[in-house]
């Protein structure tokens, strides 16, 4: 028995290769001016802004642009870029990068439409709604693994607070999201292999979570045999192209799964993990991914079984263990990228364990309610400890 779902992504996709060259005609639809948004001026240097810039200005569009963010934007940053866009007459966002960008963008198109700082969106009982005043967002993903291109999220973190928040609304999606495979062969290893542990914790996490929809469930399978098929070749060679390929289709196919099924217990503590701790998204979630399916499989092993054969691309799945096959596999993959590195060495210490678990209780709730184990603090500090 299908049980009601509803089913809203609304990005127009551009996916190839050389797509980079689509932009100018997509953002003339949306607006006169772009404010073009990355961490840093890797791309600057690359000639990427450059190429970006050319392309608009051909189909009549101006631009200004804006480095000044870290990766895992800031909430100061994101306001200071929007500061940055609105003295310039910006009306239409791009995001040139990763997550970070994408999701820096996004925070600039709410915070400029609504002459807010991007915080008053973020945290608290007088959080104010994101609503139609947003800017559009064209989303030029780099890397393959936020799928940050394809969710309606933008995650923003305040070193104040130690809080990293993932926030959104029916208005915060990309308008437009150009996934060009040419522009990710630029990463190296270890970004490669962490982004796209992103998008495996993704889909294993949307796959099963209790919001999973049979559409997810189609793009979330799809995701999880491309990773299984091309992570380790385009982490050995990044210019292997059909391996980026591969993993740039897997990337937003994670990011429509996690815009509707959205995502469970390993990304709550992700999150809580990059505030406290400022560490590499996916390196976090590979540390804790293993010992976050063993607690939660109990909650939905129909589904969780699946995993190791997705993995292997295998359309049978038979023998014993099912369960801890799939977990198994999952840390092979961990350990041939070369992310098997628990919470310790990424700079978390035992004592940031318990503030670590009030912070999801406290702003990702979501992901444990939805999680098919609903987990309470004491286990997300038994998940903690085991995985650093
Ligand atoms: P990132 O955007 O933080 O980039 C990491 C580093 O890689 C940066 O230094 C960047 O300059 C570099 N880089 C990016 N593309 C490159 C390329 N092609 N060549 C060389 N270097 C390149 O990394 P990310 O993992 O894509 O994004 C992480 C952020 O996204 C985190 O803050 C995470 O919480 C967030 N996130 C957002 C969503 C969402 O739906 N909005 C989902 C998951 C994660």
């Amino acid at each position: 028995m299908i049980r009601d779902f509803s089913f809203f992504i609304p990005v127009k996709l551009v996916f190839g290769e050389g797509k980079l060259a689509a932009a100018g005609e997509e953002v003339r639809v949306l607006g006169k001016k772009a404010l073009i948004v990355t961490t840093g001026d890797l791309f600057k240097k690359t000639g990427l802004v450059d190429r970006l810039v050319a392309n608009l200005t051909a189909s009549g569009v101006q631009s200004a642009y804006f480095s000044d963010l870290s990766p895992n934007p800031l909430h100061t940053e994101i306001d200071a870029a929007a500061a940055f866009g609105k003295k310039n007459g910006c009306d239409v966002m791009i995001g040139l990068g990763g997550g970070s960008a994408i999701d820096a963008a996004k925070g600039a198109a709410i915070a400029i439409g609504h002459d807010r700082p991007i915080w008053d969106f973020c945290m608290g009982p007088d959080q104010a709604a994101i609503t139609a005043k947003t800017l559009p967002v064209v989303a030029i993903t780099t890397t393959a693994g936020t799928g940050s291109e394809g969710t309606q999220w933008a995650v923003i973190t305040n070193k104040a607070t130690l809080e990293k928040p993932g926030i959104g609304s029916d208005y915060t999606f990309a308008r437009v999201a150009i996934v060009d495979p040419e522009l990710m062969a630029s990463m190296p290893q270890k970004i490669t292999a962490s982004t796209g542990f992103d998008a495996l914790a993704h889909s294993i996490e949307a796959y099963t979570s209790t919001l999973a929809t049979p559409i997810t469930d189609m793009y979330c399978e799809k995701a999880i045999r491309l990773i299984g098929k091309y992570l380790r070749r385009a982490v050995k060679d990044g210019n292997d192209k059909e391996a980026r390929n591969g993993m740039a289709l897997a990337n937003t196919l994670g990011g429509f799964s996690i815009a509707v099924a959205i995502v469970t217990v390993c990304h709550g503590l992700a999150h809580s993990v990059g505030g406290v701790a400022n560490t590499t998204h996916g390196e976090s979630l590979a540390a804790m991914t293993p010992q976050t399916m063993r607690f939660s499989m109990r909650g939905n092993p129909d589904k969780f079984k699946n995993i190791g054969m997705f993995l292997r691309d295998e359309v049978v799945n038979v023998g014993q263990d099912r369960l801890e096959d799939s977990v198994r596999e999952v840390e092979r993959l961990i350990a041939d990228v070369g992310l098997a590195n628990g919470l310790a060495k990424q700079g978390v210490k035992v004592t940031d364990i318990e503030r670590i678990a009030e912070g999801v209780i406290r702003y990702m709730g979501g992901s444990i309610t939805i999680d098919p184990m609903n987990p309470g603090r004491d286990d997300l500090i038994g998940i903690l400890k085991k995985s650093m």
